[in-house]
């Protein structure tokens, strides 16, 4: 290896994720970080590292759009010749290394990709049920049609935000006993996601195959929902979600290939109803990624609220996908899936505020102070791991802080 990997990096050779960054003398492109560094693609391309296979400096661009669109062939093209650049001994590397390798900690992050539509799941069995026995605790937690398909609904792209983005509070109509009141957001919450970024397109009106499905992502990033729960209570009825969501999404800044995570895949969980032809999988498989979640308040207490885990979720990024496109709705290059709040069997694993402190029932410790939702001046941070043998890679952090 050229570079120096510290031994609980993030961003090791097995990852070797894509972003958008910018220093303080060069404006956005495209990277891939490695280490403590990032490799700025648009300069390889300007040294004609990438030979004839890439055509146009697509890397020197604000999204990554372009170079997803060019194909799996060309992800994985470039993927290699990173991998090899950063291990063979090459006059290249000695030569041009100052030009190309940039220290993160003097970059700053955006969102890696132009997201046309974001779709939210809600694919975990155990965050469905606990919302059911809340909220309809004399019905059964799940409703009838959940076993039969990954529900979702159609979230907003434009309020899609990366890490360091401040989330200000939202205000809207919350009940306040029996009045109708105009109020900020007092029981503001987070969901833990992973989502994934579509990386081949559909025509409109031709579903995607389940058995196709994993060849039209690009790979995933940590999402984190940010949820103003007084205000979806009061509004989500007959149309689901909608002020009580759409103010703010955080992803995280690195997309994860999907070549990269291949590693990390585990048996998802049984299914115990049987499914139509079009959701029926010959082998089911998660990603084992290890989601943290913590919170940093103003006065620099920090806690890990919850730790939890995507090899839970019940429905599968192909089923997800497969039933997004059913009915021939029409995925882009570049849109978001998100997978719904990931939450397993135990309590130290829930995915929400909301079930961690069962509807603000209980409270959580953090330092010498308590919570149930989030105040201002609080900070929220994702990150997540995958390990395997001695293989690890990460996804790095997602961290936003709530301001009034
Ligand atoms: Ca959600």
């Amino acid at each position: 290896m050229n570079i120096q990997i510290d031994s609980n990096s993030h961003f090791t050779i097995y990852n070797l994720p894509f972003g958008i960054f910018s220093t303080p003398a060069k404006h956005k492109r495209a990277g891939v970080a490695i280490g403590n560094y990032i490799i700025d693609l648009s300069v390889l391309f300007e040294h004609s590292f990438f030979e004839d296979k890439i055509h146009s400096n697509i890397f020197n661009q604000d999204s990554l759009n372009d170079f997803i669109a060019l194909g799996k062939d060309i992800w994985s093209f470039v993927r290699k010749k990173i991998q090899d650049l950063l291990i063979e001994d090459s006059d290249f590397y000695k030569v041009n290394h100052d030009k190309f390798l940039f220290l993160q900690s003097e970059a700053t992050m955006y969102l890696p990709v132009k997201i046309g539509d974001y779709t939210d799941f809600y694919s975990s069995e155990e965050h469905a049920s606990n919302v059911g026995k809340m909220f309809r605790p004399t019905m059964d937690p799940l409703l009838p049609n959940w076993k039969h398909m990954p529900i979702a609904y159609h979230g907003r792209s434009s309020s899609i935000i990366s890490t360091n983005q401040n989330i200000k509070r939202p205000y809207g109509q919350v009940l306040k006993g029996e009045d109708v009141v105009y109020s900020p957001c007092n029981t503001l919450d987070i969901e833990i996601e992973l989502g994934f970024i579509i990386g081949k397109s559909n025509n409109l009106g031709e579903p995607i195959d389940i058995k196709n499905a994993n060849e039209h992502v690009f790979g995933a990033v940590l999402l984190n929902d940010f949820s103003a729960r007084d205000i979806q209570r009061w509004e989500y009825q007959p149309l689901g979600p909608f002020l009580g969501k759409n103010f703010a999404t955080a992803i995280s800044p690195w997309i994860v290939t999907m070549e990269a995570l291949q590693q990390f895949y585990t048996e998802a969980p049984t299914q115990t109803q049987t499914v139509l032809p079009y959701l029926i999988e010959e082998k089911r498989l998660n990603f084992d990624i290890e989601i943290s979640f913590e919170i940093e308040t103003a006065k620099q207490n920090k806690a890990t609220v919850a730790v939890t885990n995507s090899k839970y979720l019940y429905w599968t990024m192909e089923q997800q996908i497969a039933h997004h496109t059913v009915n021939g709705c029409n995925l882009r290059v570049g849109d978001l899936l998100g997978t719904g709040t990931i939450s397993g069997k135990e309590k130290t694993s829930f995915g929400s505020l909301l079930e961690l402190t069962w509807n603000g029932k209980e409270s959580i410790n953090i330092g010498d102070e308590q919570r149930t939702f989030l105040l201002d001046g609080d900070t929220t941070i994702l990150s997540a791991v995958c390990k395997k043998g001695d293989k690890q890679l990460g996804f790095g952090e997602v961290r936003n802080l709530i301001i009034s």
